[in-house]
Formats: structure tokens, C-alpha cells, sequence
């Protein structure tokens, strides 16, 4: 068997694990982060039946999945990375979902694109829960006036997303996602990456984003 659905299998086990402890409404999904690895490591994921992706680049998303994509039209694919709004166009033609709207100007641009596509993807919206300055992510104090504006322009907004800071034990900020999810009612919750993704899960993760410990270490 392939290395990386062996990870995927142990990856799956330990959530399953972590899950009989867990009062849990929803079984979370895993999103393998396949950014920087090549159609060669991702394939046999695809033909084990793996259906979720995340890419963090819109280009290379592009050079990578749009032949896969539209052979295999189950595969659901995730941008993850920042998106710059004069990618939407192209963003909104490939993938199934974006994790990362933080401002009314990408809002409007995507709700926009969606229209003249016929299309409408999932969305998240990006909260920058430690207050870090370098990182993009709305400010959580601004979130739910995002989520309204979003709704004016008929987004499909299903959750909140977040990467919380590096350097600190992440269960405190993923505690205050769930809050926020909850305060504003919404089904998905996307958080969690391979070093943290249990305390994800007990904080009511419906989406992991797991690159390294399924592809390995990124060059
Ligand atoms: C790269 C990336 C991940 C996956 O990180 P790993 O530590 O390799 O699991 C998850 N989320 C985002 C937004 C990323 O950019």
C-alpha cells in the first residue's frame, strides 16, 4: 500500500478514536493539503477513494487539477491559501470551496464572479484568532459583520476558519472559534492542521487540514 493512504488510514483511526470520547454531532472530514506535492504522491489517494484537497496557490491549483478535476468530478477541492482579488475568476472556475474570505472587497468580487459563472462555492470566513499582525484573517470582533454582509450578497457562508499561532497551544483559540461558529449558527467549522488536529476534533472541527502528516515534510 501506498505510504500516504497509510497515513490517511492511521490519521482517520486516531480521529475515530479521539471521536469515542466525544459527544459529537458531525464526523469531521479530512482535507489533504496536497500544496507543493505533485499529481504523482496525490493520485493514489485519489484512486483509494479520497475525495477532499487543499491547495494554498490558485495557479498551481490550476496546473495541477483541472484535467484531474474534470475526470473526476466527486473530488471537491479547497483553496485554503490568501486570495488576491484579481485570482477570483479563476478560483471561483476551479474549486468547491474557499477558506479564506476576510474582507468585503473579496466578498463582493467572488459573489460577483459566482453570478457571471452560474456557480456558487462553499465559503468560510478567515478569522485571525490570535491577533497576529502579519496574519490575514478578519479581526473575531468583526466577524459577524462580515458573515451579514456575505449573507446580503447571497455567499454561501458554511463556517468560520482559522490558523491559530504557532507558538502557542492552539485549544484556547480553537475553544473561541466554536463560540463564534456557534453565536452565528453555521454547520462547518475549519480547523485543525497535522499538529493539532485532535484538539480540533474536541472543539467541534468539521474540516482538518492535514498536509505533512499524509505527504510527509514539504521541500
Ligand atoms: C499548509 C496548510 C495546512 C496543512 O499544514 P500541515 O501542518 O502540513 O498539516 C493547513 N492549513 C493551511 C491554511 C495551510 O496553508
Amino acid at each position: 500500500m501506498h505510504k500516504t493512504i497509510q497515513n490517511l488510514i492511521n490519521i482517520q483511526k486516531k480521529i475515530d478514536l479521539g471521536l469515542d470520547t466525544l459527544t459529537i454531532n458531525k464526523v469531521p472530514k479530512i482535507i489533504a493539503v496536497s500544496k507543493t506535492f505533485g499529481m504523482d504522491k496525490i493520485s493514489p489517494l485519489i484512486n483509494h477513494g479520497h475525495l477532499d484537497f487543499g491547495e494554498n496557490k490558485v495557479q498551481e491549483a490550476i496546473e495541477k487539477w483541472s484535467d484531474v478535476k474534470s475526470s473526476n468530478e466527486n473530488i471537491k477541492l479547497h483553496l485554503i491559501g490568501g486570495l488576491q482579488t484579481n485570482k477570483v475568476k479563476l478560483a471561483v472556475k476551479l474549486f468547491d470551496f474557499i477558506h479564506s474570505v476576510d474582507s468585503e472587497k473579496l466578498a463582493k468580487k467572488i459573489s460577483d464572479e459566482q453570478k457571471k459563472q452560474k456557480k456558487e462555492l462553499k465559503i468560510f470566513i478567515q478569522v485571525n484568532i490570535g491577533d497576529e499582525q502579519q496574519k490575514s484573517g478578519i479581526h473575531k470582533s468583526l466577524v459577524s459583520d462580515l458573515y451579514k454582509y456575505c449573507k446580503s450578497l447571497n455567499l454561501n457562508v458554511v463556517g468560520l476558519m482559522c490558523i491559530p499561532p504557532l507558538e502557542k497551544p492552539s485549544d484556547i483559540f480553537f475553544k473561541e472559534m466554536s463560540v463564534l461558529n456557534q453565536d452565528l449558527n453555521l454547520n462547518e467549522l475549519s480547523m485543525g492542521m497535522s499538529s493539532d488536529y485532535l484538539d480540533a476534533i474536541k472543539n467541534s472541527a468539521t474540516y482538518v487540514r492535514i498536509g505533512s502528516d499524509i505527504f510527509g515534510a514539504r521541500g
